[in-house]
């Protein structure tokens, strides 16, 4: 059974190109991006060069149910429900890799894609927005997803101009929407600000999966985008509403990393609710986000966590800033 969503290696080069940049100049101190942006030279364009690298990723295939396939490797994790109603896809990867993805989607059958579904507004997850309804998917997504494609935003040394109509979502929603398709029903639902304020869950009934998008990394510390309505207190309510949704037997995708279960989800939630505490400890106690970071507050859970997207220290920097 293959559950690696991006190799080690891939991961490694990802930290360093996330590292490079200027880091969410407008939720962190200059001094804070300057001490991140040491680590590495921040590359000419940031973008492009993630794009690349996570472009050039393999897909990998897990088999969830006998109509339901997670597809992993270039970007968040990819979930199809195929059958005789079409395929409806839940996120598509990064640019480059749209010829592998719409290979691996032709590959499940003659079936049209009718559905595009953005978990929420990170590149990672709506690059190929523009290319799915070319090939004649509706993109359905929370209302501040449509919002936050139309602006510009500065995430982890990254810049995005708004995107282009062709690349906005078709069809929006506010709190809740419901789909019946191929002998499951799909239960969107919006997630309250979390990992961004754009986040919803989608909940395969039959299946007994739900896709989590970014409010969920399995094993690794997780981006907060404190510059469209994430912080970690959000984070935390996420989890604890998912964890809800989930019973023993629930497949959890994340956005990034292996396929989890309400345990996994568990320990992450428990990891975010310690590390708060200790940050807000720090910080109450009024040591600036230097101190904050030098005292390590996470290295309980540095092995695994802060070996996979984030370091330690990224991790630290977020939590503090949206605290
Ligand atoms: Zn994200």
């Amino acid at each position: 059974m293959t559950t690696t969503t991006i190799t080690r290696r891939t991961l490694l080069k990802t930290t360093a190109v996330l590292a490079g940049g200027t880091v969410l100049g407008h939720v962190l101190p200059a001094s804070v991006a300057d001490l991140i942006a040491q680590q590495a030279a921040p590359p000419a364009d940031p973008v492009a060069a993630i794009r690349a690298q996570m472009g050039a990723t393999p897909i990998e295939r897990l088999a969830l149910a006998d109509n339901l396939t997670m597809l992993s490797g270039p970007g968040g994790n990819v979930v199809v429900l195929n059958g005789a109603d079409g395929k409806i896809v839940v996120d598509g990867f990064v640019q480059p890799a749209w010829a592998s993805l719409k290979q691996a989607l032709d590959a499940m059958g003659p079936q049209r894609i009718t559905t595009l579904i953005n978990t929420h507004w990170h590149f990672d997850h709506s690059d190929n927005n523009a290319n799915f309804r070319e090939a004649g998917a509706a993109v359905l997504a929370h209302e501040n997803t449509r919002r936050r494609l139309s602006e510009t935003h500065e995430l982890l040394g990254m810049r995005f101009p708004p995107a282009p109509a062709n690349a906005l979502p078709t069809q929006t929603f506010a709190d809740s929407r419901t789909l019946q398709a191929n002998g499951d029903t799909i239960e969107l639902g919006y997630i309250p600000p979390s990992h961004t304020d754009t986040d919803i869950s989608i909940r395969y009934t039959r299946a007994n999966v739900l896709h989590l998008g970014d409010t969920f990394f399995n094993g690794m510390y997780p981006v907060i985008d404190g510059g469209t309505g994430g912080s970690i207190t959000g984070m935390i309510a996420a989890a604890d509403r998912s964890l809800k949704m989930a019973d023993a037997r629930t497949r959890i995708v994340p956005g990034h990393g292996p396929v989890g279960d309400r345990a996994a989800l568990e320990r992450f939630r428990d990891m975010m609710v310690d590390v708060r505490d200790r940050v807000q400890k720090l910080k109450t106690s009024g040591r600036t986000l230097e101190e904050a970071v030098a005292a390590r507050p996470t290295a309980p859970y540095d092995d695994p966590w802060g070996k996979g997207f984030l370091t330690p220290d990224q991790f630290v920097t977020f939590v503090y800033a949206t605290l």
